[in-house]
């Protein structure tokens, strides 16, 4: 029998509440900051997508409404989801707002003599178009004079198309400013390890965890995930220095280059004439992410303080007030002063304690159990971990210096998942003898250990009702005192796969589609490369070249070994005499090609692709390549 999501527990409820005592309820600023200059708001702040469809609404959130934070929310976590539901258009001064609220992400909007510069774009097209509509709605019908994008994460460009044609952009009529590296790193952050990044965001973001005080309440940086339409254009105008600055419609704008650090290419911007200072997304209001649970590159913490700290050095003494890409403004010198040098420090803190840990010998999970933070940045609001968190960011900063070995042979080489599990149910007396035991350590509250006890259990036997039915229930108490959005999310996600297994994803969601637009053609045959299915691919020798007709460029595949190598030659050079093939076919067919939405037969006839030489050798390289796409388990075999 599957049983529902459960209360809180009664030692759940104990720990909330001496939790809560901990914390500074007093300083309620944020509350002030986060409604200041409120000008104007959407209904729930609800839009819809194309279709009619709502495509954000904040109104299923509409319980997260009071002090009285609920038994099954973490007392913090519940404070930031409040400060998250404040939503609308605001002035942050005469001359520069924010839409917030509407999107994970915020849009900045600055006046310029004739018109408006967009500092991002929101996550969808839909959102970009409600925020500006309502932007223009209280400030008039002002046309777009340049969309400044400050870094690669969809959240900040999928709406660009929103705010303006593509045309506009391609033509130069709007200058589409981005940091240097921008289209490196916009998509490729997301191919290569594409499907498990989408798999892993559904528990890093509670896609489908249904919003309640049981289940999703935020995700720290803002209330959930946008769904809708994400386009990505390449900039027109790259930011490449430190210094660099632009006059745009009349206003100047400082640039500050922070590449690695939350993003790969990331930038801050100041405008000296309003003393506005934008950090982007590295100084927003919680401890950010070293390492997001969808799976990433790991983030460098020294470069992220370090470029806070710049920033002080540069604009601390003409910042009046700190925007970013998230959340809510901080608002006087002196606060943004102390706000900045808490981030910087708690940056510099987590880093060096966490290496002078690795050099004293601790392990990852030893460091996260260890570190806590002075008192003097604990108890600012800012410091804590809604999105990251203190205990799984120091295991970024191990990962960043040492790798996953932590030196001890025994994790060498254990036994995977599933037989570690089936030996230790045997050792200790059997997976029923060791759920019995388990649920004595759960009534005691010691869920953390239940939960790593009953996952061995699970891959052991992972039709084991009890076990399956206890490790949920643990995981549920775990997410409920979990201060941290993402570990929240991630909890009460592995105990809703567990009880009612996996969902389907959406269709759209599991075909390799516009990604494949964006890349670069070394980008797409490294993806093809991690397509190749050894068990097809053994033997097979194949050299193909792929003649670019649109774009004046080849490039070389070679199949060998079951592994795919790829150069790039000239043009001209594809030659029937080396390869087994050469076709010649516009980049955007081959995308079709590879996503399988086209056949070659129906490309050739329509005179799309040609072919020189054996066409059976092209046969034979999509013969072995076999698209990884869809879900995989992951609380159980
Ligand atoms: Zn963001």
């Amino acid at each position: 029998m599957t049983r529902t999501s459960q209360p809180a527990s009664a030692t759940t409820i104990q720990r909330q509440a001496a939790f809560a005592r901990t914390l500074p309820m007093e300083d309620t600023r944020d509350f002030d900051d986060a409604i200041r200059g409120r000008m104007d708001a959407l209904p729930d702040a609800a839009y819809d997508n194309e279709a009619g469809k709502t495509a954000w609404s904040l109104a299923p959130y509409g319980f997260i409404d009071g002090d009285d934070c609920p038994d099954t929310v973490n007392p913090s976590l519940w404070r930031q989801a409040r400060l998250n539901m404040i939503h609308g258009l605001f002035e942050v001064v005469e001359g520069v707002y924010q839409i917030r609220g509407m999107d994970l992400a915020n849009m900045t909007i600055v006046e310029g003599k004739t018109g408006v510069i967009v500092i991002d774009a929101l996550s969808t097209v839909e959102g970009a178009q409600a925020g500006l509509a309502l932007y223009r709605r209280n400030r008039g019908n002002r046309p777009v004079s340049a969309v400044i994008l400050t870094h690669t994460h969809t959240d900040h460009w999928g709406g660009v198309l929103g705010v303006a044609g593509r045309e506009d952009f391609t033509s130069g009529r709007i200058p589409l400013i981005a940091p240097d590296q921008f289209m490196e790193h916009a998509v490729s952050e997301n191919v290569l390890a594409g499907n498990a990044m989408r798999r892993r965001a559904f528990y890093q973001f509670g896609i489908f965890l249904p919003p309640g005080q049981q289940g999703h309440v935020d995700n720290g940086l803002g209330k959930t995930y946008a769904g809708g339409q994400a386009v990505l254009v390449a900039p027109t105008d790259l930011i490449c220095a430190t210094g660099d600055t632009r006059e745009i419609d009349g206003v100047t704008f400082e640039f500050q280059m922070a590449p690695e650090t939350e993003a790969p290419a990331e930038m801050h911007i100041f405008l000296p004439a309003l003393g506005v200072l934008n950090l982007a997304e590295n100084a927003v209001h919680n401890f950010h992410n070293l390492l997001p649970f969808r799976g990433a590159q790991v983030r460098n913490a020294l470069n992220w303080t370090h470029y806070i700290s710049e920033a002080l050095e540069m604009w601390g003494d003409g910042a009046n007030v700190l925007i970013g890409q998230h959340h809510w403004p901080v608002f006087g010198r002196d606060a943004v002063r102390d706000y900045l040098e808490v981030q910087r420090d708690l940056y510099k803190f987590v880093h060096d304690q966490t290496v002078r840990m690795i050099n004293q010998g601790l392990t990852p999970h030893e460091i996260a159990d260890q570190i806590t933070l002075p008192d003097s940045i604990a108890r600012h609001w800012h410091a804590r971990g809604y999105y990251g968190s203190l205990r799984h960011n120091v295991k970024a900063i191990y990962q960043f210096y040492m790798g996953w070995y932590d030196a001890v042979p025994a994790h060498l080489d254990p036994l995977p998942p599933v037989e570690t599990g089936a030996k230790l149910m045997e050792y200790m007396g059997g997976i029923d003898a060791v759920v019995a035991r388990a649920q004595a350590d759960f009534e005691a509250g010691n869920y953390r250990w239940v939960a790593q006890v009953m996952n061995d259990a699970v891959f052991a036997d992972p039709g084991h009702d009890g076990a399956r039915q206890l490790l949920a229930d643990a995981y549920e108490q775990l997410g409920y005192l979990s201060e941290c959005a993402t570990w929240r999310n991630s909890y009460l996600f592995g105990a809703q796969e567990l009880r009612h297994g996996i969902r389907e994803m959406p269709k759209a969601a599991a075909r390799p589609g516009s990604a494949l637009q964006s890349i670069t053609e070394a980008q797409l045959f490294d993806l093809m490369g991690t397509w190749v299915d050894p068990s097809k691919a053994e033997g097979v020798s194949l050299v193909l070249d792929f003649r670019f007709t649109d774009l004046d460029r080849a490039r070389r595949a070679t199949l060998r070994n079951c592994a795919l190598t790829h150069v790039p030659i000239s043009a001209s050079e594809g030659n029937g005499a080396v390869a087994d093939v050469v076709l010649d076919i516009r980049r955007s067919d081959l995308n079709q090609l590879i996503a399988r939405a086209v056949t070659l037969p129906d490309l050739m006839a329509d005179g799309r692709a040609r072919i020189a030489g054996n066409p059976a050798a092209l046969k034979g390289l999509f013969d072995c390549m076999a698209p990884v796409f869809g879900n995989f388990a992951i609380v159980e075999p």
